[in-house]
Protein backbone atom coordinates (compact mmCIF):
# COMPACT_ATOMS: atom_id res chain seq x y z
CA UNK A 1 0.00 0.00 0.00
CA UNK A 2 0.96 3.37 -0.69
CA UNK A 3 2.37 5.55 2.47
CA UNK A 4 -0.58 7.43 3.91
CA UNK A 5 -0.22 11.45 4.14
CA UNK A 6 -2.31 13.63 6.67
CA UNK A 7 -5.68 14.40 5.06
CA UNK A 8 -7.61 17.51 5.31
CA UNK A 9 -11.12 17.63 3.84
CA UNK A 10 -13.34 20.71 4.81
CA UNK A 11 -15.97 19.35 7.05
CA UNK A 12 -14.70 15.46 7.01
CA UNK A 13 -13.19 13.78 9.69
CA UNK A 14 -10.38 12.02 7.60
CA UNK A 15 -7.77 13.17 9.35
CA UNK A 16 -4.92 10.14 9.53
CA UNK A 17 -6.36 8.03 6.36
CA UNK A 18 -4.23 6.92 3.98
CA UNK A 19 -4.77 7.96 0.70
CA UNK A 20 -3.46 6.20 -2.24
CA UNK A 21 -1.39 8.37 -5.13
CA UNK A 22 -2.69 9.44 -8.10
CA UNK A 23 -1.07 6.75 -10.77
CA UNK A 24 0.86 8.34 -13.66
CA UNK A 25 -0.87 9.43 -16.57
CA UNK A 26 -1.19 7.38 -19.55
CA UNK A 27 1.98 8.28 -21.57
CA UNK A 28 2.26 11.36 -23.66
CA UNK A 29 0.08 10.68 -27.33
CA UNK A 30 -1.04 7.38 -25.67
CA UNK A 31 -5.19 7.51 -25.73
CA UNK A 32 -6.70 6.54 -22.69
CA UNK A 33 -9.35 4.84 -24.69
CA UNK A 34 -11.54 5.36 -27.30
CA UNK A 35 -14.30 7.81 -26.13
CA UNK A 36 -17.80 5.34 -26.44
CA UNK A 37 -20.56 8.33 -26.70
CA UNK A 38 -24.01 8.04 -26.43
CA UNK A 39 -23.51 4.58 -27.25
CA UNK A 40 -27.10 1.52 -26.58
CA UNK A 41 -27.10 -0.29 -23.85
CA UNK A 42 -29.03 -3.07 -26.44
CA UNK A 43 -25.56 -3.32 -28.48
CA UNK A 44 -23.92 -5.11 -25.82
CA UNK A 45 -26.70 -7.01 -24.30
CA UNK A 46 -27.05 -11.05 -24.84
CA UNK A 47 -30.74 -10.90 -24.12
CA UNK A 48 -33.92 -8.89 -24.78
CA UNK A 49 -34.64 -6.26 -21.82
CA UNK A 50 -37.15 -7.12 -18.94
CA UNK A 51 -40.73 -5.72 -18.97
CA UNK A 52 -41.06 -3.40 -16.23
CA UNK A 53 -43.31 -6.10 -14.44
CA UNK A 54 -40.40 -8.34 -14.26
CA UNK A 55 -38.10 -5.75 -12.66
CA UNK A 56 -40.08 -4.55 -10.70
CA UNK A 57 -40.34 -7.73 -9.16
CA UNK A 58 -37.24 -8.40 -8.92
CA UNK A 59 -37.02 -5.64 -6.42
CA UNK A 60 -39.73 -6.39 -4.55
CA UNK A 61 -37.54 -9.64 -3.96
CA UNK A 62 -34.27 -8.47 -3.62
CA UNK A 63 -34.97 -5.10 -1.57
CA UNK A 64 -35.39 -6.63 1.59
CA UNK A 65 -32.91 -9.16 1.55
CA UNK A 66 -30.16 -6.94 0.00
CA UNK A 67 -31.09 -4.31 2.32
CA UNK A 68 -28.14 -4.38 5.12
CA UNK A 69 -26.27 -6.11 2.60
CA UNK A 70 -22.56 -5.22 1.46
CA UNK A 71 -21.28 -3.34 -1.26
CA UNK A 72 -19.53 -6.30 -2.76
CA UNK A 73 -22.84 -8.41 -2.10
CA UNK A 74 -25.06 -6.18 -3.95
CA UNK A 75 -22.13 -5.61 -6.76
CA UNK A 76 -21.77 -9.44 -6.85
CA UNK A 77 -26.16 -9.57 -7.36
CA UNK A 78 -26.40 -6.96 -9.88
CA UNK A 79 -23.73 -8.53 -12.25
CA UNK A 80 -25.64 -11.91 -12.08
CA UNK A 81 -29.37 -10.77 -12.33
CA UNK A 82 -28.64 -8.15 -14.94
CA UNK A 83 -25.45 -8.72 -17.14
CA UNK A 84 -24.77 -6.23 -19.64
CA UNK A 85 -28.06 -4.35 -19.06
CA UNK A 86 -26.19 -2.79 -16.35
CA UNK A 87 -25.05 0.64 -16.29
CA UNK A 88 -22.73 2.67 -13.31
CA UNK A 89 -23.34 6.84 -13.18
CA UNK A 90 -19.73 7.83 -12.65
CA UNK A 91 -19.16 11.89 -12.09
CA UNK A 92 -15.10 10.64 -11.97
CA UNK A 93 -14.68 12.50 -8.32
CA UNK A 94 -13.26 8.98 -7.51
CA UNK A 95 -13.44 5.87 -9.24
CA UNK A 96 -14.41 3.75 -6.51
CA UNK A 97 -17.44 2.49 -7.91
CA UNK A 98 -16.26 1.71 -11.16
CA UNK A 99 -13.84 -0.38 -9.48
CA UNK A 100 -16.16 -2.52 -7.21
CA UNK A 101 -18.88 -2.89 -10.04
CA UNK A 102 -15.88 -3.83 -12.62
CA UNK A 103 -14.28 -6.54 -10.30
CA UNK A 104 -18.45 -8.03 -10.40
CA UNK A 105 -19.06 -7.39 -13.77
CA UNK A 106 -16.01 -6.56 -16.30
CA UNK A 107 -16.59 -4.60 -19.00
CA UNK A 108 -19.29 -2.44 -17.44
CA UNK A 109 -20.68 0.26 -19.03
CA UNK A 110 -19.69 3.52 -17.21
CA UNK A 111 -21.58 6.74 -18.01
CA UNK A 112 -20.34 9.80 -17.52
CA UNK A 113 -22.20 13.04 -18.43
CA UNK A 114 -19.71 15.12 -20.63
CA UNK A 115 -21.19 18.38 -19.80
CA UNK A 116 -18.33 20.14 -21.58
CA UNK A 117 -18.31 22.03 -18.33
CA UNK A 118 -16.04 19.75 -16.35
CA UNK A 119 -12.34 20.94 -14.58
CA UNK A 120 -9.57 19.07 -16.49
CA UNK A 121 -8.55 17.69 -13.03
CA UNK A 122 -12.27 15.86 -14.00
CA UNK A 123 -11.16 15.07 -17.33
CA UNK A 124 -8.06 13.74 -16.56
CA UNK A 125 -9.31 11.11 -13.74
CA UNK A 126 -12.23 10.26 -16.18
CA UNK A 127 -9.35 9.22 -18.89
CA UNK A 128 -7.10 7.63 -16.29
CA UNK A 129 -10.22 5.32 -14.65
CA UNK A 130 -10.84 4.48 -18.70
CA UNK A 131 -7.21 3.60 -19.40
CA UNK A 132 -6.91 1.57 -15.83
CA UNK A 133 -10.11 -0.58 -15.32
CA UNK A 134 -12.01 -2.83 -17.05
CA UNK A 135 -14.79 -1.23 -17.68
CA UNK A 136 -16.15 0.63 -21.11
CA UNK A 137 -16.76 4.75 -20.58
CA UNK A 138 -19.75 6.11 -22.42
CA UNK A 139 -19.26 10.02 -22.46
CA UNK A 140 -23.06 11.26 -22.50
CA UNK A 141 -23.81 14.15 -24.74
CA UNK A 142 -26.11 16.95 -24.35
CA UNK A 143 -27.77 17.63 -27.47
CA UNK A 144 -26.07 20.75 -27.69
CA UNK A 145 -22.43 21.81 -27.57
CA UNK A 146 -21.59 24.86 -25.02
CA UNK A 147 -21.42 27.33 -28.03
CA UNK A 148 -24.16 25.82 -29.57
CA UNK A 149 -26.43 26.37 -26.07
CA UNK A 150 -24.91 29.50 -25.84
CA UNK A 151 -26.00 30.95 -29.33
CA UNK A 152 -30.04 29.46 -28.03
CA UNK A 153 -29.81 30.87 -24.88
CA UNK A 154 -27.02 33.23 -24.58
CA UNK A 155 -23.63 32.66 -22.60
CA UNK A 156 -23.59 31.15 -19.20
CA UNK A 157 -26.79 29.95 -18.79
CA UNK A 158 -25.91 28.15 -16.04
CA UNK A 159 -25.47 31.29 -13.85
CA UNK A 160 -29.43 32.57 -14.80
CA UNK A 161 -30.95 29.40 -14.95
CA UNK A 162 -28.96 26.28 -13.89
CA UNK A 163 -32.43 24.21 -13.51
CA UNK A 164 -31.98 24.68 -17.19
CA UNK A 165 -28.97 24.34 -17.64
CA UNK A 166 -28.69 20.90 -15.78
CA UNK A 167 -31.91 19.93 -17.22
CA UNK A 168 -30.44 19.89 -21.02
CA UNK A 169 -26.73 19.12 -19.98
CA UNK A 170 -27.51 16.27 -17.63
CA UNK A 171 -30.85 15.43 -16.46
CA UNK A 172 -32.22 15.00 -19.86
CA UNK A 173 -29.17 13.21 -21.88
CA UNK A 174 -28.96 10.35 -18.80
CA UNK A 175 -32.75 9.89 -19.14
CA UNK A 176 -32.24 9.09 -22.81
CA UNK A 177 -29.48 7.19 -22.56
CA UNK A 178 -30.75 4.73 -19.52
CA UNK A 179 -33.23 3.43 -21.38
CA UNK A 180 -32.27 -0.14 -23.01
CA UNK A 181 -30.88 -0.74 -19.47
CA UNK A 182 -32.48 -3.27 -17.00
CA UNK A 183 -30.63 -1.18 -13.51
CA UNK A 184 -28.12 1.59 -13.02
CA UNK A 185 -25.57 1.84 -10.37
CA UNK A 186 -24.91 5.26 -8.55
CA UNK A 187 -22.65 6.31 -5.49
CA UNK A 188 -25.02 8.19 -3.85
CA UNK A 189 -24.17 8.27 -0.01
CA UNK A 190 -27.17 8.82 2.85
CA UNK A 191 -24.73 11.28 4.95
CA UNK A 192 -23.89 13.69 1.83
CA UNK A 193 -26.90 15.28 2.39
CA UNK A 194 -30.18 15.95 4.36
CA UNK A 195 -32.28 14.61 1.07
CA UNK A 196 -30.32 11.51 0.53
CA UNK A 197 -30.57 10.37 4.00
CA UNK A 198 -33.38 7.79 3.38
CA UNK A 199 -31.78 6.47 0.21
CA UNK A 200 -32.53 2.74 -0.12
CA UNK A 201 -29.90 -0.08 -1.54
CA UNK A 202 -32.30 -1.07 -4.17
CA UNK A 203 -35.13 0.26 -5.51
CA UNK A 204 -37.19 0.98 -8.61
CA UNK A 205 -36.66 4.55 -10.07
CA UNK A 206 -39.63 5.13 -11.29
CA UNK A 207 -38.47 8.30 -12.93
CA UNK A 208 -36.45 6.49 -15.53
CA UNK A 209 -37.81 3.25 -15.34
CA UNK A 210 -35.39 0.99 -14.24
CA UNK A 211 -33.59 -0.89 -11.11
CA UNK A 212 -32.02 1.61 -9.22
CA UNK A 213 -28.56 0.48 -6.95
CA UNK A 214 -26.93 2.49 -4.66
CA UNK A 215 -24.56 -0.03 -2.99
CA UNK A 216 -22.68 2.45 -1.19
CA UNK A 217 -25.60 4.17 0.60
CA UNK A 218 -24.38 3.40 4.34
CA UNK A 219 -20.99 4.39 3.04
CA UNK A 220 -19.13 7.56 4.66
CA UNK A 221 -17.03 9.29 3.33
CA UNK A 222 -14.23 7.92 5.31
CA UNK A 223 -15.22 4.40 4.39
CA UNK A 224 -14.83 5.25 0.26
CA UNK A 225 -11.50 7.07 0.80
CA UNK A 226 -10.63 3.90 3.23
CA UNK A 227 -11.58 1.23 -0.05
CA UNK A 228 -9.46 3.78 -2.21
CA UNK A 229 -6.47 3.61 -0.39
CA UNK A 230 -6.57 -0.41 -0.12
CA UNK A 231 -7.50 -0.91 -3.51
CA UNK A 232 -5.09 2.18 -4.96
CA UNK A 233 -8.11 3.51 -6.46
CA UNK A 234 -7.78 6.58 -8.42
CA UNK A 235 -9.09 9.74 -7.35
CA UNK A 236 -9.89 13.04 -8.46
CA UNK A 237 -7.15 15.79 -7.19
CA UNK A 238 -9.62 17.71 -6.39
CA UNK A 239 -10.91 16.37 -3.84
CA UNK A 240 -7.73 16.85 -1.50
CA UNK A 241 -7.93 20.38 -2.66
CA UNK A 242 -11.25 22.05 -0.94
CA UNK A 243 -13.60 20.32 -3.26
CA UNK A 244 -15.44 17.55 -1.31
CA UNK A 245 -18.10 17.27 -3.94
CA UNK A 246 -17.14 17.83 -7.36
CA UNK A 247 -19.33 19.19 -10.42
CA UNK A 248 -18.91 21.43 -13.15
CA UNK A 249 -16.13 23.57 -12.67
CA UNK A 250 -18.94 27.17 -12.77
CA UNK A 251 -20.93 25.68 -10.32
CA UNK A 252 -18.44 23.71 -7.86
CA UNK A 253 -16.61 26.06 -4.72
CA UNK A 254 -14.18 25.43 -3.11
CA UNK A 255 -15.75 24.58 0.51
CA UNK A 256 -14.80 26.31 3.78
CA UNK A 257 -12.87 24.34 6.47
CA UNK A 258 -15.94 22.75 8.67
CA UNK A 259 -18.89 23.29 6.08
CA UNK A 260 -21.53 20.94 4.56
CA UNK A 261 -19.22 19.33 1.60
CA UNK A 262 -21.64 19.83 -0.79
CA UNK A 263 -22.12 23.30 0.22
CA UNK A 264 -19.73 24.28 -3.12
CA UNK A 265 -22.32 22.86 -5.21
CA UNK A 266 -24.32 25.60 -7.13
CA UNK A 267 -23.07 27.62 -3.74
CA UNK A 268 -25.52 31.14 -2.67
CA UNK A 269 -28.27 29.71 -4.73
CA UNK A 270 -31.34 27.76 -3.89
CA UNK A 271 -30.49 24.65 -5.65
CA UNK A 272 -28.66 21.21 -4.23
CA UNK A 273 -29.33 18.93 -6.85
CA UNK A 274 -28.72 19.02 -10.55
CA UNK A 275 -31.97 16.87 -10.44
CA UNK A 276 -30.66 13.44 -11.46
CA UNK A 277 -31.41 12.09 -8.07
CA UNK A 278 -34.40 14.22 -7.31
S1 LIG B 1 -23.83 21.92 -12.90
FE1 LIG B 1 -23.84 24.02 -13.74
S2 LIG B 1 -22.72 23.97 -15.71
FE2 LIG B 1 -23.20 21.82 -15.09
S3 LIG B 1 -25.07 21.37 -16.15
FE3 LIG B 1 -25.68 22.11 -14.12
S4 LIG B 1 -25.97 24.35 -14.31
FE4 LIG B 1 -24.88 23.61 -16.17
Amino acid sequence: MTAGRPLALPGLRVSTLALPQVPAAPEAGAPPSAPVVGSPASGRASRPRRSTDELRAIVSAAAPRLADATAQEVAAWAAAEFGGLLAVACSMADAVLPHLISRAAPGVDVLFLETGYHFAQTTATRNRVAAELPIRVVDVMPRLSVTEQDAAYGAELFARDPAACCRMRKVEPLAAQLEGYEAWVTGVRREEAPTRAATPIVSWDDKHGLVKLNPLAAWTFDDLLAYAAEHQVTLNPLLTQGYPSIGCEPCTARVAPGADPRSGRWAGLDKTECGIHT
